[in-house]
């Protein structure tokens, strides 16, 4: 019998709807899904780790991973390039591992091409309102800069009709605890028990 796969989780949303602050509590649940780490050209932040939180990469190099085809997805983001090595994608899928991608949506529609059977989620803001407040309470932006990237955002909650489902980042840990609901869900999915259990209804 076909070893069962694992699940392409991918987590995607507006800028500012706190992808990464979901990730990283979902992370840190320990929940056996594997956390895919990004190669990007931006500077790390403070605290950030070599892969742990990104593979840090000069322009050329991550021209390179292109070239080799090395990225399942990539696409520039505020003047910096963001990409998702296939490699460890593909061996996790294979092993029988869930994996989950946290990626803004130019690129999560770029995986949907590659591997339609993911599952997509997208995570939504309660409010524009609320959504607003997150980008300002960042605190670095101009009032400009907060004009354009709300505008963007409205365009980029349109993309929500693309999705499998929809998660409301009220609270982080609600957020989470949907998101491992969809996962659990998705494991009961006849399509993915059939072969599995096909031998018990075939035994006469
Ligand atoms: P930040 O610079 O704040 O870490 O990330 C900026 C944006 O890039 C976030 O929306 C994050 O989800 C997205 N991002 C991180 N890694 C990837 C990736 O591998 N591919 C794509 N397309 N977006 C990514």
């Amino acid at each position: 019998m076909e070893k069962e796969k694992g699940l392409l989780i991918v987590l995607s949303g507006p800028a500012g709807v706190g992808k990464g602050t979901v990730c990283g509590a979902l992370r840190n649940e320990q929940t056996g899904i594997q956390y895919s780490v990004s190669a990007t050209t931006r500077q790390p932040r403070k605290g950030e780790v070599e892969g742990v939180n990104y593979f840090f990469k000069s322009k050329d190099e991550f021209k390179g991973m292109i070239e080799n085809d090395q990225l399942l997805e990539w696409a520039e983001y505020v003047g910096n390039y963001y990409g998702t090595p296939i490699d460890y994608v593909r061996e996790t899928i294979e092993n029988g591992q869930d994996i989950i991608l946290e990626i803004e949506v130019q690129g999560a529609w770029k995986v949907r091409d590659r591997f339609p059977e993911g599952i997509f989620i997208f995570l939504m803001p309660p409010s524009l309102v609320e959504l607003r407040n997150r980008i300002v309470g960042r605190g670095t932006e101009t009032e400009d800069v907060i004009n354009k990237r709300m505008t963007v955002a409205k365009e980029e909650i349109e993309m929500m009709k693309r999705y499998d489902y929809v998660v409301e980042n009220d609270e982080v840990h609600l957020a989470v605890e949907r998101i491992k609901a969809i996962v659990t869900a998705e494991h009961c999915k006849r399509e993915r028990l059939f072969e599995k259990y096909k031998q018990l209804v075939e035994v006469k």
